[in-house]
């Protein structure tokens, strides 16, 4: 299997936003599952969350790797490999 160097790499790390997606919090708006961007802490909404701030957030940023931050989930994801860890 090929590997993924970003999620090697990549470290468990605070949420900037335990509460939830921060782009969403500012503006007072609403959305379905949080992700977890690992390298900067930065929590953002699922594609199914009508804002998609998660995915926003590497296009301005190239921070790869997001892993759930629903309860009871537990996976990676790098965007730049298409590589899902369970
Ligand atoms: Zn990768
Ligand atoms: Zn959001
Ligand atoms: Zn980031």
């Amino acid at each position: 299997m090929r590997g993924c160097e970003h999620i090697d790499q990549s470290k468990e790390i605070a949420p900037r936003t335990p509460n939830g997606c921060e782009e969403c919090l500012e503006v007072g708006d609403s959305w379905v599952h949080l992700r977890l961007r690992r390298s900067c802490g930065h929590v953002g909404c699922c594609d199914q969350s009508k804002n998609k701030h998660a995915t926003k957030h590497i296009h301005a940023t190239q921070h790869p790797v997001i892993e759930s931050f629903q309860p009871g989930e537990d996976w990676l994801w790098c965007y730049v490999d298409e590589i899902f860890v369970e």
